[in-house]
């Protein structure tokens, strides 16, 4: 873990303009326009970035191209790409306390959860998919004499990734890592509010030994940057981790140019489930308050409704109040902090808005529901917890994406699969019980990714991650994901 002092030295370190990295080179934004990098702990600006549009995508992707064409990384023997991705997750690693603190300056996300989400583990997923590079390979079909028939499996080419700004560089890792390891080039527009990592990143490419034009960063606005790449006639698939309004317009960006791929990993608004009979309801009611809290509630799989049976309802809820009063809110730069910065103004204000509908559609609020430390001209939030929050209410309904809890009551099992599976997201979940059989029953019923049991959170880069139903349909992590960025070819011979 990094120490107080590493990041005393390096919050004060200067960041000021950075550039595109594109064709194994920096460069400015070809209109020269840049976007002002504003820190959520204190409301300064401390960098700039280019505002890249689609004369910046295009150079983006034409160097990929090349690159694939000539084929220094596509076409590589195995071996030598497993190397240059080990050597990568080495540099993450070795660069960790570096990229940690820019990447809260840049975010707000408390240290101590940044440091393991962020460089730790976007060098495990570089590593692990180093290590599949020569361990998956084609098929030889079971064909009858006369015939060979081989299924190839072969990079798909230009790769576009779009990622949001929670964990840029673990979610950035989870795509970039699986392509580049399946031997694609690609093409990165990281998320505007926090961009810094993932260009720090492609340096580092560079250092590791990935070819120029193999991994390229374009930095830039969703609207312009972002579009540009969905709409792109040579971009054979796009990646994407962000919300459902913008998975749908990168379908029908698809559908309007050249029918590329589309994997979308979107938001949830999933159920932690605790049953009477949970076998800690202390350690159950702490899990859960760090399950929402943590990094205000800005995860994907945050357990934003939390569904507590009617028997332990008060004994949970009091455990739950304990736990949260304890969070330390602050600094996202203090170790001592549990919950940093909201990572921006605009975040702030819609949970603040989330917060107004609740009241304003009877649910009641318990604790939080304010901006607090407004002094250190940051954006920070008290973690807000409601209860009495009806299956319709919006709270139950949408993605907050803060730090703001919905809380229900249920009788039976039935009414707590039915309360679960009563939205249009299926992300994640948990259940608590000490009774297999229930656990075994839940896993089952509930729609969802992936369902926990007496636990919240922590599944490594060995399982997949993705949604059901509006969460999406794509799949990061684990072996499956390379399947997103290689294409199966099928060579029937007659002998
Ligand atoms: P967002 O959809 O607003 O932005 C995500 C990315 O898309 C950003 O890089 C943005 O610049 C880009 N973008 C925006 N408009 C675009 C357009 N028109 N064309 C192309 N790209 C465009 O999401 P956000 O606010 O950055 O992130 C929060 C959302 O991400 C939440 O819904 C959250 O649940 C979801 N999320 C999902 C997962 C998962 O694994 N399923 C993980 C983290 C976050």
């Amino acid at each position: 873990m990094i120490s107080q002092e590493a990041i005393a030295r390096l919050r004060a370190a200067e960041i000021g303009p950075r550039k595109l990295f594109i064709d194994g080179g920096h460069a400015d934004a070809e209109s020269g326009a840049v976007l002002p990098v504003v820190s959520p702990i204190d409301g300064r600006e401390f960098a700039a970035i280019p505002d890249g549009g689609a004369a910046d995508i295009d150079r983006a992707v034409r160097a990929a191209r090349s690159a694939f064409d000539k084929g220094s990384w596509s076409r590589a023997a195995p071996a030598r790409r497993k190397k240059v991705l080990l050597r990568l997750g080495e540099l993450i690693e070795g660069h960790a306390d570096e990229l940690a603190v820019l990447g809260v300056r840049d975010n707000g996300t408390e240290i101590a959860m940044a440091y393991r989400a962020e460089p730790l583990s976007a060098a495990g997923t570089f590593r692990y998919y180093a290590e599949a590079v020569d361990k998956v390979f084609g098929e030889v079909a079971p064909t009858a004499e006369a015939v060979l028939g081989l299924v190839h499996k072969e990079p798909l080419g230009v790769v576009g990734v779009i990622v949001p700004w929670n964990f840029p560089m673990m979610i950035g890792a989870w795509k970039i890592a699986p392509a580049l390891a399946a031997g694609n080039s690609v093409v990165v527009k990281p998320p505007e509010i926090a961009s810094l990592t993932l260009l720090r990143l492609a340096e580092l490419a560079a250092e590791a030994g990935v070819p120029a034009g193999v991994l390229n960063v374009v930095t830039g606005r969703g609207a312009t940057a972002g579009e540009a790449l969905g709409l792109h006639m040579d971009v054979d698939a796009i990646a994407f981790t962000g919300s459902g309004p913008v998975g749908r317009r990168l379908l029908e960006y698809a559908a309007r140019s050249n029918l590329k791929r589309v994997h979308l990993e979107l938001g949830g608004k999933s159920p932690n489930i605790v049953f009477a009979d949970a076998p800690d309801l202390k350690q159950a009611a702490k899990v859960s308050a760090n399950a929402i809290f943590r990094n205000s509630g800005q995860v994907c799989v945050a357990g934003s409704r939390l569904l507590v049976q009617a028997s332990a309802y008060d004994r949970f809820m009091e455990e739950l109040l304990r736990a949260t009063e304890a969070l330390k809110v602050g600094d996202p730069l203090d170790l001592g902090s549990d919950v940093g910065a909201v990572a921006s103004e605009e975040q702030l204000e819609k949970s603040l808005g989330h917060v107004a509908g609740a009241e304003a559609e009877g649910a009641r609020r318990l604790t939080g529901g304010t901006r607090i430390l407004a002094e250190t001209g940051g954006s920070y939030m008290a973690p807000t917890i409601f209860e009495d929050v009806a299956p319709t209410m919006r709270l139950a309904c949408e993605e907050v994406f803060g730090p703001v809890l919905a809380v229900m009551r249920f009788d039976t099992e039935e009414e707590a699969i039915r309360l679960a599976n009563s939205t249009d997201y299926g992300l994640a979940a948990a259940v608590w019980t000490a009774n297999l059989s229930t656990a075994h029953r839940m896993v089952r019923a509930i729609k969802a990714g992936v369902v926990h049991v007496n636990t919240y959170g922590g599944a490594d880069i060995t399982v997949p991650l993705g949604g059901v139903k509006q969460s999406g349909f794509g799949r990061d992590k684990s072996l499956h994901a390379l399947e997103k960025f290689t294409e199966l070819k099928t060579a029937w011979i007659a002998l």
